[in-house]
């Protein structure tokens, strides 16, 4: 078969490379329905996180399970499934806890810009739909596997709940669907950060009362004046920066929370701010597992439609495209299908 490729800074390549077969007898290999490429993605693609050698690449999926080792019992060969970026038995004490993502035998899933991929700890990862869904439901449950998942986080992690301000630092897929989720638990005002009029417009179809413009100090200042000098009660972190970092802890109220999922790249936070901020700090690999059955209920019943954040889909084999696409900002996140 043939998949994604990184050879270096902005070279994918879509190559023959082996298809995936059960290694393990707790194994299942999926036939890929849709894929997609990650913010994440583009930093080792910009060359800010150095690839040593060429890299498969894609961990965001879903699709039709082809076939199961000997050890799972509870998914099934046929059936459409879903999972997030980390595979975890969601059995030990750190699944139990909701925390997935630091599953005492996770394994990251780096393969599924592909036609197949092999997901191990399978009964414990993949989470099957009521039935094999309909074309139009796709965009919006491969958004469940990864972005609207760790929007998700965000909003749970910032401890969102009805009747809040909330503030959303970035305008990729994952800060978007922090806004709908915010929305969806209830939050009253939500303020979406973002200089970019289609993303502005996604933002508020998703349920942004406000949209703030500047960046950096000027845009905590906008906050501030949007909330009579006090700052929102929750703010979802979903870029990893330096400034997108400080910009959402210093956003917050005293007493409020951070939720933050953007993977940092050299982000350093000053014990002594910290301290006088009085701000909640929570976020990490948004263990996405624990919301999946939540999150494809609410997309199987129509009442989200998180896939809207895709805006160009293109055929597995233009992966290279898709890439360029999103670094370029001329789409917001690329769906591939194989
Ligand atoms: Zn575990």
């Amino acid at each position: 078969m043939r998949g994604a490729i990184l050879y270096g800074p902005r070279d994918v390549r879509f190559e023959e490379r082996d298809a995936p077969t059960i290694i393990e007898p707790t194994d299942a290999v999926i036939r890929i329905s849709a894929t997609c490429v990650c913010g994440s993605d583009l930093w080792p693609y910009r060359g800010i996180s150095p690839v040593a050698k060429p890299t498969p690449m894609g961990h965001e999926y879903c699709g039709i399970v082809e076939e199961v080792g000997s050890a799972v019992t509870s998914i099934k060969a046929g059936q459409f499934v879903i999972g997030s970026f980390f595979a975890s038995d969601n059995t030990c004490p750190h699944c139990q806890a909701g925390y997935q993502t630091s599953c005492q035998h996770k394994e990251f899933i780096s393969t599924a810009q592909a036609p197949m991929l092999r997901v191990p700890l399978a009964d414990g990862t993949l989470v099957a739909t009521p039935d094999v869904p309909s074309a139009h439901l796709i965009p919006s449950l491969l958004a469940v596997s990864d972005v609207l998942g760790t929007g998700w986080f965000a909003a749970d992690a910032a401890n969102v709940e009805p009747g809040m301000t909330v503030a959303v630092v970035g305008d990729g897929a994952v800060g978007l669907l922090g806004v709908l989720s915010a929305k969806q638990m209830g939050a009253e005002r939500i303020i979406a950060m973002s200089g970019h009029e289609s993303r502005q417009k996604l933002a508020r179809e998703f349920g942004a009362t406000d949209i703030v413009t500047e960046r950096g100090d000027e845009g905590v200042a906008r906050i501030k004046e949007l909330t009579y000098g006090i700052g929102a009660d929750a703010v979802l972190e979903c870029v990893g920066t330096q400034k997108s970092m400080m910009q959402a802890i210093r956003s917050t109220r005293p007493g409020g929370s951070v939720g933050y999922v953007g993977v940092p790249h050299g982000v350093e936070l000053n014990g002594e701010e910290l301290f006088f901020t009085h701000v909640h700090l929570h976020g990490g690999p948004a263990p996405v597992r624990r919301f999946l059955p939540e999150l494809i209920n609410l997309v199987w019943n129509g009442k989200i439609n998180p896939g809207q954040v895709f805006d160009l889909t293109l055929p597995l084999d233009q992966v290279a495209e898709g890439y360029r696409a999103m670094d370029e900002r001329r789409a917001i996140k690329t769906l591939l299908r194989p």
